[in-house]
C-alpha cells in the first residue's frame, strides 16, 4: 500500500492516466539484483520506470519498442575510464564511448586530482549524458605523468579527503596508479584518504622488491578497496603452473574487491582464462578505457564483456559484474538495477552467434561463437542510442520533412 502511494506520489499525471512515454515490449530483463530474468515489459513516464510487468498495455504507449530479440539489462556500470578529457592527452570524451556500449554510468579513475578536479567537474561531468563519477587521485594534479606521479610530496591526505567530501554525490574513493618508487607511499596514502573520507580505495599497482603482491591484498588493502588490472601481467595471482595463488582466495574472503581494468596492458587471456577455469571471476567488469586502449585491444564495455562470455562466464555473471557488483563496490546500491519509480537507465543488448576474434592486451587472439552488441541506451528516460533504429518509423510511412522533431 505504501509502495503505490509513494509511486502515485512521484510520477507525473501521465502515468497516473496509464499513458507511457516508452514501452519496451517482449524484451528478456536481466536483472540480478531483483533477481529477474524473464521475459517482461517496462514502462517509462518521463525520467523514469512506470512499471514492470507482463502484458503492459501498447495502446498506452506514446512509443513502442518490440524488444524480443534483446536482452533489457540496467544501464550498465563502468567504474574504471578515463573521461578527463580537458587533461591528460590518454583521456577520450565520454558519450560517444559509454551509450553505445550500454553505459550510463563510468567512474573516472583518477585522471585528476584535488588540484584539478573542479575543472573536469564543470568541463566535463557536469555537461555528460552519462552520469559520470569520479575517482580522485592521490596525486594532486592527477595523471599529470610520471613525475608528479611518483612524487610522494604531490600525495596530500588532507587535501584530497575534503575534495571527495565537499563532492559525496560524485567523487566515491581515492585512486592510486602507476607508482614506480618500491615504497607504500602511494597505496597508504590513498587508503588513509579514503578512510578520512568515508570512502574506498582502487589500487593500480606493479610488484616491487619489498612491496609484495600479496601484502597488498592481505594487509595494505581493507575490506571494500578495489584491486583492478588483476587479470595483468604485473601482479603474481598465478603460481608457474598457472595455479591460482592462496592469497587470492584469502583476500577475496577479507572483502578485497577484484576488478577487470581491461587497459592497454591489463588483460591478458593467458591470465584470466585458467583463473576463470578455477572459478575466480572478476568481482566486477571495468574497461580502463583511453586513447590507446580503446584501439588495438578494443577496450570498450561491450567487447570486454564479450571477451569474458567467450571465456566461460555465463551472461548471467557478465550483467550481474557489469550492474549490480558495481553498483555495491562503489557504494551506489540505488544504481545497477531496474526499479519502479526509479531513473530509467537501461541497456538492450544482442547476443550475436557465430565466429568472432578478440585481442587482448598481450596481442593474443582468442576465437568465441558469441558476440555481445548493444542496440539501444536509454539515460534517464531518454533514448540516446539506437543503432537498429528501433524506436523511429519506417522511413515510407515517416511522412512529410516538417513531421521530423
Ligand atoms: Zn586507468
Amino acid at each position: 500500500m505504501r509502495r503505490s502511494l509513494l509511486l502515485f506520489l512521484t510520477l507525473p499525471l501521465a502515468a497516473q492516466d496509464g499513458v507511457y512515454d516508452l514501452l519496451l515490449k517482449n524484451g528478456h530483463v536481466l536483472d540480478p539484483a531483483n533477481q529477474r530474468n524473464e521475459r517482461m515489459d517496462i514502462a517509462i513516464v518521463g525520467r523514469r520506470i512506470a512499471k514492470i510487468g507482463k502484458d503492459l498495455k501498447a495502446s498506452h504507449a506514446k512509443v513502442v519498442v518490440e524488444a524480443s530479440q534483446y536482452y533489457v539489462t540496467p544501464g550498465l556500470i563502468d567504474i574504471h575510464t578515463h573521461f578527463d578529457s580537458q587533461g591528460a592527452s590518454l583521456n577520450l570524451i565520454p558519450d560517444h564511448n559509454t551509450l553505445t556500449s550500454g553505459v550510463t554510468t563510468a567512474v573516472d579513475a583518477g585522471s585528476s586530482g584535488w588540484k584539478n578536479f573542479e575543472a573536469f567537474k564543470s568541463k566535463v561531468i557536469d555537461r555528460s549524458k552519462t552520469r559520470l563519477l569520479a575517482f580522485l587521485n592521490i596525486v594532486g594534479a592527477g595523471m599529470y605523468g610520471s613525475e608528479v606521479e611518483n612524487d610522494v610530496n604531490e600525495m596530500d591526505v588532507e587535501a584530497a579527503a575534503k575534495m571527495v567530501k565537499k563532492y559525496p554525490g560524485i567523487v566515491v574513493g581515492i585512486k592510486t596508479a602507476h607508482f614506480q618508487p618500491a615504497t607504500w607511499d602511494a597505496v597508504d596514502r590513498a587508503v588513509e584518504a579514503a578512510e578520512k573520507s568515508g570512502t574506498i580505495a582502487m589500487v593500480d599497482f606493479s610488484q616491487k622488491p619489498g612491496r609484495g603482491y600479496s601484502d597488498l591484498i592481505l594487509k595494505h588493502l581493507r575490506p571494500g578497496d578495489i584491486h583492478t588490472h588483476f587479470y595483468g601481467r604485473l601482479t603474481p595471482q598465478l603460481d608457474a603452473g598457472r595455479k591460482l595463488q592462496p592469497y587470492m582466495i584469502e583476500a577475496r574472503k577479507r572483502g578485497v574487491l577484484f576488478d577487470v581494468g581491461h587497459g592497454s596492458g591489463s588483460f591478458w587471456f593467458r591470465i584470466a582464462a585458467p583463473a576463470i577455469e578455477q572459478g575466480f571471476l572478476p568481482d566486477t567488469i571495468s574497461t580502463d578505457i583511453h586513447r590507446s586502449s580503446i584501439m588495438l585491444p578494443r577496450a570498450n564495455m561491450i567487447t570486454t564483456m564479450s571477451k569474458l562470455l567467450n571465456l566461460g562466464m555465463t551472461l548471467e555473471q557478465v550483467i550481474e559484474r557489469s550492474t549490480v557488483n558495481p553498483a555495491r563496490a562503489i557504494r551506489r546500491p540505488e544504481l545497477g538495477k531496474l526499479t519502479e519509480g526509479g531513473e530509467a537507465d537501461i541497456a538492450l543488448i544482442e547476443v550475436e552467434r557465430g565466429r568472432f576474434g578478440y585481442v587482448d592486451s598481450g596481442h593474443g587472439k582468442l576465437i568465441g561463437d558469441r558476440k555481445l552488441r548493444c542496440v539501444m541506451t536509454i539515460r534517464a528516460g531518454a533514448i540516446v542510442w539506437d543503432s537498429e533504429g528501433l524506436a523511429a518509423e519506417e522511413w515510407k510511412a515517416a511522412g512529410a520533412y516538417s513531421n521530423f522533431k
